[in-house]
């Protein structure tokens, strides 16, 4: 398993770390297969979407917002239950075809951890299947 650190700025944002993924990929040496990309974290998730046009995770963002607005009404006391279930509409894992010791992803797909109760420092954990 490998893993590495992302830094968020701000509440809520979408921060690509395919370039992270592929690393540790090579560094765990996996020619053909899968990865599963897993977020320990219950106030952020992951997922994949277009890497071409900042304006679609912005859209994502927006999108979710407005969905699951900050301000509830909600019972957890902690106050941040909006992105507790942003993180659950987004999932904790996605598992990623490998080939060739590459990432096989579309052409217009990237992966992003997406925060929702930032800035904060978060972990992504990658293993092979
Ligand atoms: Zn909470």
């Amino acid at each position: 398993m490998k893993a590495f650190t992302v830094a968020t700025r701000r509440r809520t944002e979408f921060v690509t770390i395919t370039r992270s993924v592929q690393t540790a990929v090579t560094e765990l040496g996996i020619v053909d297969g899968t990865v599963t990309v897993f977020v320990p974290h219950t106030t952020a998730g992951i997922t994949i979407n277009e890497n071409a046009d900042p304006d679609v995770t912005d859209d994502m963002a927006g999108a979710l917002d407005r969905m699951v607005p900050w301000d509830g009404p909600y019972r957890h006391a902690e106050g941040n239950a909006a992105a507790h279930v942003k993180a659950s509409l987004m999932g904790s894992s996605v598992r990623v075809l490998v080939q060739a010791g590459r990432l096989h992803l579309g052409t217009w797909q990237g992966i992003y951890l997406c925060e929702f109760d930032g800035p904060r420092q978060r972990q992504c954990w990658v293993e092979a299947n």
